[in-house]
């Protein structure tokens, strides 16, 4: 007999604590999820660490929030998800947004910043077109190749992110929801009542919901599943301004995204500085595989992820130390078509799994958390979930049932 055996034949039946639904993961996405299904149901948000934590995705102070996708699908629910996080600033009377614009910036010739473009046009999102030679005007401490152009979605921003997650947790325990932290989910039993042994307790629902970030294969094991997801370790750097505020939010410097230099290399972003007054936060949008146990393990060798983005800052941010102030860490989860898993698992319908956010997931968390709410309780989503589904990857799945 194992340890969750043992462990559930000890429980005596008074000891396991029954809720409507269980989500797996406190992040942004099941806490959103969480807050979602508290609304009208009895709901569990367990996490593996004592919240707040850093160790998953969805720490940090900053995130970009945009509306300029080349994805119609991603673009259609940020309509929503502006609506939805100005709801949670007024429900919690916090400010969780502050519009900044953001800036694509990319040749006229590359589909990506062309798709980006067109999404603004056609959904008419405020938004400008700028040649380089007007966005050296504009903003003279960027210093572009003569052909790349910008275009700023001026709906853009940045979302206070730690701020964010800790208030939508705070409104779930206010609407009744109960989260158990620090205590690691070890063995889940499908049925039509789900049980779930944690470290510390059994706890049993209706339905399930996975939300767990890099952790997901980690925990899909135990319902016999593999998606094919990589987890990433991004390195987070903050840069120093030469002089203090020349790329500060105060002085309406904004969010960017610059589309790949090379078509070997990934995209940089940035976020003007805020949260640590002259630096400002630019990533290089990719990383190397990592075991999400052994993300923060020190690295002798410097990461040539950060090479590559100051050898970016010294060519096109010239009023940047173009060595790093600030060195963090955080994940991605990333699917090999980088669109988001909202599935029920294959198997088992009232288990319902939310991953593979691959980097851009924050932003639309109020609508992933709605329709993952949606899926537990049987409800009709409220978007098209074709581009979501699990069955897109039915060539490389790992079913181990
Ligand atoms: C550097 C960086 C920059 C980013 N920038 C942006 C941006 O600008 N805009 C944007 O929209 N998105 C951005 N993202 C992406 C976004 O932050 C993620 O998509 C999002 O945070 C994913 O949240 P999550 O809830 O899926 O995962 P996580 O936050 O990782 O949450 C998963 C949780 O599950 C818990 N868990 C796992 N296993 C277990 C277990 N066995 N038992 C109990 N609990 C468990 C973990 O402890 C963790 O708390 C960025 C991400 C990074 C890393």
């Amino acid at each position: 007999m194992n340890f969750c055996q043992s462990q559930r034949k000890m429980a005596d039946r008074s000891m396991i604590n029954d809720f409507d639904t269980i989500v797996i993961g406190a992040g942004i996405q099941g806490s959103y999820t969480a807050y979602h299904l508290s609304k009208n149901k009895k709901a569990l948000l367990i996490d593996q660490f004592a919240l707040p934590h850093s160790r998953g995705s969805s720490h940090g102070q900053t995130r970009i929030i945009r509306k300029s996708y080349n994805k119609a699908c991603y673009t259609e629910m940020m309509t929503e998800c502006y609506q939805l996080w100005k709801q949670l600033e007024a429900e919690a009377n916090a400010e969780l947004f502050r519009q900044t614009g953001l800036l694509v910036l990319g040749t006229e010739e590359d589909p990506e910043f062309q798709s980006m473009k067109s999404t603004l046009v056609v959904n008419k999102i405020p938004m400008e077109s700028l040649t380089s030679e007007e966005l050296s005007r504009r903003f003279p401490a960027v210093n572009l190749p003569k052909e790349v152009s910008a275009v700023l979605d001026k709906t853009a921003g940045t979302l206070y992110a730690d701020r964010a997650l800790k208030t939508i947790q705070d409104l779930f325990r206010r609407l009744g929801g109960t989260i158990r932290d620090g205590e690691q989910v070890v063995d889940i039993q499908p049925g039509s009542l789900v049980t779930v042994t944690t470290t510390t307790g059994i706890y049993r629902a209706k339905s399930l919901v996975i939300t767990a970030g890099p952790w997901t294969n980690k925990l899909l094991k135990l319902v016999g599943l593999q998606l094919p997801l990589k987890t990433l370790r991004i390195v987070v750097c903050y840069w120093k301004e030469k002089v203090p505020g020349t790329y500060g939010i105060s002085k309406g410097f904004p969010c960017f995204i610059r589309i790949s230099r090379d078509t070997n290399q990934h995209h940089f972003y940035g976020l003007p500085s805020n949260e640590y007054p002259g630096l400002i936060k630019v990533c290089y949008h990719s990383g190397s595989g990592v075991d999400p146990d052994e993300r923060d393990v020190i690295f002798q060798q410097p990461s040539q992820d950060v090479k590559l983005v100051s050898d970016f800052l010294s060519e096109e941010f010239p009023g940047l130390d173009p060595k790093p102030s600030i060195v963090e860490y955080c994940m991605y989860t990333v699917t090999p078509d980088q669109d988001f898993i909202l599935d029920h698992h294959p198997e088992h319908s009232n288990i319902i799994i939310g991953a593979g956010f691959s980097g851009h997931g924050f932003k639309l968390a109020p609508v992933v958390g709605k329709v993952l709410c949606e899926l537990s309780i049987g409800k009709k989503p409220s978007y098209n979930l074709s581009p979501f589904k699990i069955q897109r990857f039915q060539n490389n799945l790992k079913s181990l049932l």
